[in-house]
Order: structure tokens, then C-alpha cells, then sequence
């Protein structure tokens, strides 16, 4: 195949080839872009010919090969990297998929004020200065019944800001038993190091009882705190301090009552039968002075942390420079002001245009009517079969991690494939589909799949279907 290399040809002939010149029409690219695309081309054809790594049948013309790749690699480069899946995994806050999806009210609202100037730091009545503090603070009080409110980047970064604005250099007692790795490495303790707050562990794994807290009490506390244990239960023999407790055993040594509620539910999902999530309102109802949670798991919004509390301590956060350095932007506070509204409107409201709280909510008849419609169009796809199946979603994001909600999915199969050689290329395709095995097979859980997503599933499918019919 060395021969070849004499054949190469040169860079500017390529250049001139028509089906090169529309590319940098197609993607409005400049010649310079094309052209180190040319060049990369030939330098790896050139490489793959000295190690003989290149089969090129003897009719093809070279030309044509070259300008085919040079083709391929701006068809490759012209993806985005970040990129829209199918979940049908039936994990609702599939943390490496992106956590809650955003309503359509939210993501409207994203799009107006990104496209748009705004009042993000700016009174429109007065004419002044403003602050984005104030954008979502009177939602979260009204959501929550708290007396003042701050977001910022995530709920890590809330938890940070909290224990260096009221800890810095003080202790902070947290029992064993909550002493968690939460996903996506988020660790306590390595936080309050961070914060150089002083950790100090009372009780035991399974136990801890108020007299750890009592007797870990000294003039250098600054803080109880309570770790909502979003990811893992510790069953059988345990004991834990309820804030019936804490709360006023904080208060007679004035410091500081804080849960991290990791999730953070805004309505009462006990009430639909699933888990024992504590409400927001309910725990500041309970005396807590500070509560942080994340935008993007329960709540179903935009990647945000949300501290809510008492005012006196929110104020002095909100003036703390690290406030400032993990500031939301324009887009997070837009979407999470709509997502905040529908919980405002009323249970009802969220549970039927938050995507999270619906597929949490979501009944078997309705997942079963959507598996009915999909099984008529799909009994086209000759390659493909289906048998419909009951399964288990789980909730995800850390989240109730003993909730199993019933579910129902199909299980798929390929004539011309193995169920792990369907599930790489389902993850292949145009727009990536993503599943998870059942019995050693390839499972779709409608739970997560809307109407749109299952008509671009279908589709997808369709298009695998065609690819293999010819192979
Ligand atoms: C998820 C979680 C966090 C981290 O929240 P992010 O929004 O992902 O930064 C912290 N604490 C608890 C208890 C959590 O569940």
C-alpha cells in the first residue's frame, strides 16, 4: 500500500473539490477551519499507510477517499459534545444523565431572559441597583415558609458556604451515622475541612443519642448539624436525634440548628404512598435556623443550592465574599423562579408540569397506555421484538434509595444481535438511547419517556432497524 504515498494529493487540490468547498458553506466554517481538517486528514492517511494500516480497495479513487474522510471529520466535528439521550432507564434523577429535566414554563422562561436584557441586578421602580438575591427569595419563603432565602451554585456549595460564613474556625458536631458520601464525591467531612470548620463526630454508625450532642457541647461550638442521608439507609438496631431535641438544645447554647436535606421535597410525597422525605416547610416549621437543598433533584429544577432559614443568618451569608464567587447566573435563577412558581400555584400545579414530580407521580395505567401505542407502531421493525414487562423504577440522585416504584417496560431483542451488542448500539444512534438489562436483556422503563421521547425512540429505532435490514 506504500505506493500510495506518492498519490496523495496536494492540499489545495482537495481544497477545490466541490464536495469540500460545500462544507464550508454547510457549516459556515471558515477556508483556514477546512483546511487544518485537510491537513489532519492526509497526516493520519500518511501515518496509517507507513504502518500499513490502510485498506483501500484498488478501484476506489484516492481522491474520493480523502475528500470522504476530510467529509466525515467535519460531519464529526459539527456534533455537539454535550448532547440529548433518551432515559429510558427509569432512573427519574439519573445524575450522569443530567438530574430533572425543566419544565416547559422553566425552560420558556430561560430563553426569554437569555435572549434578552433583564432586571437580574436592577429595581425597574426605582430606577437603582438591584440584587439577585431578591429574584427567587420571596418564591423559596413562600414554598417554604422560611423568613429569608439565598441560592447559589449547588447544594455543595450551599453546604460550604454555610460552615465557612457561621463555622470558620469553630466546631461543628454531626453524628456518625451521617458522616455520608453522597453521589457525585460529595463528602462531609471533606467539606468541613474545606471550610475549616472542626468536625466533631458524636454516637455511633447505627446510634447516636442526645446525650452525645449534649456532652460534645462547649464554648467553641458554632453549629449542630443534621446530614439528610439521602443515599443509604442504616436499618435494624439504630437510634437518631430528632430535631424535636436538637432544636432546643441549640437554642440554650445559641448556635446554630442546620440540616442538609440533600434532596429537598416541597410537597409531601408520603402522602402519594412514596417515602418518608422530610418537607422543607415542615422542618424549618420545626424551629431548624438553616436548610440547604439542591435545585435539580426533588424540587425538579435547574442546578442551584438553596439555603432558606432565618434571617439574621441568611443576611450575614449573603455578605459573605464566598457568596459572591458561587453566584447563579441569569438562566439557573430563570428557570428556577418558573419551577418555584408551580410549586406556589399548589400541590397539583407541580405534580402536573414539573417532568420530575410527574414521573414520580406517574400511574401504571398511564405507563401502560404509552406502551400500548408505542408496541402498534413498533410491530413495523422486522429485526426487533418486544414483550412487555413489570419492573421497578427507582427515584435516583440519591434519593429514597429504598423506593421502588412499580413500573412497566419492554424487554427488547434483535434478531441480529446480542442484548450487549443492542445495548452499544442503541447508545450509538443519532440520538443515544439509553436503557438498562432485565433478566440479562434490554429493558426500556416507560416511566421516564414522555410522548416526544417515545417518538424519537421509535424513530431511532426505525433507523436502526433499516441499517441492519441491508447489512
Ligand atoms: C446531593 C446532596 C448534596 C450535594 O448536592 P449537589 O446539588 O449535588 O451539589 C449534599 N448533601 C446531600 C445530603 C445530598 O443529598
Amino acid at each position: 500500500m506504500k505506493e500510495w504515498l506518492r498519490q496523495i494529493p496536494p492540499v489545495h487540490e482537495i481544497q477545490r473539490h466541490p464536495q469540500i468547498l460545500n462544507v464550508e458553506e454547510e457549516l459556515g466554517v471558515s477556508r483556514e477551519k477546512v483546511t487544518s481538517w485537510i491537513k489532519e486528514t492526509l497526516d493520519q492517511i500518511r501515518a496509517d499507510l507507513l504502518r500499513n494500516q490502510l485498506t483501500i480497495d484498488r478501484a476506489t479513487d484516492f481522491m474520493d477517499y480523502v475528500v470522504q474522510r476530510v467529509y466525515e471529520k467535519s460531519q464529526d466535528w459539527k456534533q455537539y459534545s454535550l448532547t440529548e439521550v433518551i432515559n429510558a432507564t427509569g432512573t427519574i434523577l439519573h445524575t450522569n444523565l443530567g438530574r430533572a429535566r425543566l419544565s416547559d414554563e422553566a425552560i420558556q422562561h430561560v430563553v426569554e431572559v437569555a435572549q434578552n436584557y433583564s432586571n437580574l441586578e436592577y429595581k425597574i421602580l426605582e430606577g437603582k441597583r438591584g440584587s439577585r438575591h431578591n429574584i427567587v427569595e420571596e418564591l423559596i419563603k413562600e414554598v417554604t415558609g422560611a423568613e429569608a432565602a439565598l441560592v447559589v451554585n449547588n447544594n455543595a456549595s450551599a453546604v460550604y458556604l454555610t460552615l465557612r460564613g457561621l463555622a470558620k474556625g469553630k466546631e461543628v458536631i454531626v453524628s456518625r451515622g451521617e458522616l455520608v458520601e453522597i453521589g457525585g464525591s460529595f463528602r462531609v467531612s471533606s467539606i468541613m475541612e474545606e471550610s475549616d470548620a472542626t468536625l466533631v463526630e458524636v454516637g455511633t454508625t447505627n446510634k447516636t443519642h442526645d446525650y452525645d450532642y449534649k456532652s460534645a457541647i462547649n464554648e467553641d461550638t458554632a453549629m449542630i448539624m443534621k446530614v439528610h442521608t439521602s443515599n443509604f439507609k442504616v436499618v435494624g438496631f439504630t437510634e437518631s436525634v430528632d430535631k424535636d431535641i436538637l432544636v432546643p438544645l441549640a437554642n440554650k447554647h445559641n448556635i446554630t440548628y442546620y440540616e442538609d436535606l440533600g434532596s429537598g421535597a416541597l410537597i409531601d410525597y408520603g402522602e402519594s404512598g412514596i417515602g418518608d422525605e422530610p418537607v422543607v416547610k415542615e422542618v424549618l416549621d420545626k424551629g431548624a435556623h438553616l436548610v440547604s437543598f439542591s435545585g435539580d433533584k426533588l424540587l425538579g429544577g435547574p442546578q442551584a443550592g438553596i439555603i432558606a432559614g432565618k434571617k439574621h443568618l441568611i443576611d450575614h451569608l449573603k455578605k459573605h465574599q464566598l457568596a459572591r464567587v458561587l453566584r447563579v447566573d441569569k438562566m439557573t435563577l430563570a428557570a428556577l423562579e418558573s419551577t418555584l412558581k408551580a410549586y406556589a400555584k399548589g400541590t397539583k400545579s407541580a405534580l402536573h408540569s414539573i417532568p420530575t414530580t410527574r414521573d414520580i407521580v406517574k400511574n401504571v395505567s398511564e405507563i401502560k397506555a404509552q406502551i400500548m401505542s408505542f408496541l402498534e407502531r413498533a410491530e413495523g421493525l422486522s429485526l426487533f421484538s418486544f414483550q412487555v414487562q413489570s419492573s421497578f423504577s427507582t427515584i435516583g440522585g440519591g434519593t429514597m434509595p429504598n423506593e421502588q416504584l412499580e413500573t412497566y417496560g419492554v424487554t427488547v431483542n434483535c434478531y441480529k444481535m446480542t442484548p450487549s451488542q443492542l445495548e452499544r448500539q442503541l447508545r450509538k444512534l443519532s440520538t443515544p438511547v439509553i436503557g438498562r438489562f432485565l433478566n440479562d436483556q434490554v429493558f426500556f422503563d416507560f416511566r421516564t419517556l414522555t410522548p416526544r421521547d417515545i417518538d424519537c425512540l421509535y424513530n431511532q429505532l426505525l433507523e436502526l432497524n433499516q441499517k441492519l435490514e441491508v447489512m
